[in-house]
C-alpha cells in the first residue's frame, strides 16, 4: 500500500490526544511528527512535506482555521480538521477553508485511522490521470461527451444539473460545503443563495434516484452540504440491503 510510508504531522496541544493520535498512527505504520500549536506547525513545514496534517480546531496562539488557511497558500497537503463535538458551523468553516476532512472529539482509534487512510487514497488518485468516465451502481457520467446514463437510458440535464453533478462526482467520498458548490456552479455572488442550490439538487434528484427521499448518489450532509458517493461506499449500501 502506497500510504504505508507515509508522514502525518499531527497539531494538537492537548499531550493525553496527542499519544493517542501518534499510537494509533504508528500502529498502522505511519511516521508521525507533531506540533503543540499552528506556529510551530508552519516552521515545521518550512522543513518537511508530510502526506497529511491532522489539525485540531482549538490551539493555543493562532487558531487551528487560520493555520489551515495559511498553509493552503502553499501547499495542497491533505488536512483532517479536529473539532468539536455539534458544532457544524466548525466543520463547514473548516471544509470551506480547504480541509479536506474533518473527525469530531471524542473519535476512537479505529475512525482517525479510517478517515486518514481514506484521504491518503483520495490524494493518491487524485494525482493520477483524471478518469473520463465514473461509473457508480448504475449511474454513468461520460465527461467527455457530457452524458449521463442511469442503466441503459441516457439522462438529460440542464447544464447547471449536469455540472454540480460533475462536481460532486469528480469529488467522490468527499464533503463538499453548500459554499464550496455555489461558488464553483454559480459564482461566487451566489455564495449563501442556499435556495438555488437546494432546488437544483432536488431536480437532480427526480432524475436520478428511485427514491428522491432516500437517495443513493446526491447525499445530504446534514448542516454541512453533499457528498456523491465512492464505488465501495454504494457496493456497501447495497450489501446492507437497501429498499
Ligand atoms: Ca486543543
Amino acid at each position: 500500500m502506497l500510504y504505508k510510508k507515509s508522514c502525518v504531522l499531527l497539531v494538537e496541544d492537548d499531550p493525553r490526544v496527542l499519544r493517542l493520535e501518534r499510537m494509533v498512527l504508528e500502529k498502522e505504520g505511519f511516521s508521525v511528527v507533531a506540533a503543540g500549536s499552528g506556529e510551530e506547525a508552519l516552521e515545521m513545514l518550512a522543513e518537511i512535506t508530510p502526506s497529511l496534517i491532522v489539525l485540531d480546531v482549538g490551539l493555543p496562539g493562532i487558531d487551528g482555521f487560520t493555520t489551515c488557511s495559511r498553509i493552503r497558500e502553499f501547499s495542497q497537503v491533505s488536512i483532517i480538521m479536529v473539532t468539536g463535538k455539534d458544532f457544524n458551523e466548525d466543520k463547514v468553516r473548516g471544509l470551506d477553508l480547504g480541509a479536506d476532512d474533518y473527525i469530531t472529539k471524542p473519535f476512537s482509534p479505529n475512525e482517525l485511522a479510517a478517515r486518514v487512510k481514506a484521504a491518503l487514497r483520495r490524494s493518491v488518485m487524485s494525482n493520477e490521470v483524471v478518469e473520463p468516465t465514473v461509473q457508480v451502481g448504475e449511474l454513468l457520467i461520460d465527461f467527455a461527451s457530457n452524458r449521463v446514463s442511469l442503466g441503459q437510458s441516457e439522462v438529460f440535464l440542464s447544464d447547471t444539473e449536469y455540472r454540480l453533478l460533475s462536481y460532486l462526482a469528480r469529488n467522490a467520498g468527499r464533503i463538499v460545503t453548500r459554499d464550496q458548490i455555489l461558488e464553483r456552479i454559480w459564482g461566487e455572488e451566489y455564495v449563501g443563495e442556499d435556495h438555488l442550490l437546494h432546488v437544483t439538487i432536488g431536480r437532480l434528484r427526480l432524475k436520478l434516484e428511485d427514491q428522491t427521499r432516500r437517495p443513493k448518489y446526491i447525499l445530504t450532509r446534514r448542516g454541512i452540504g453533499y457528498s456523491f458517493p465512492t464505488t465501495e461506499e454504494i457496493g456497501a449500501s447495497a450489501a446492507v440491503g437497501v429498499g
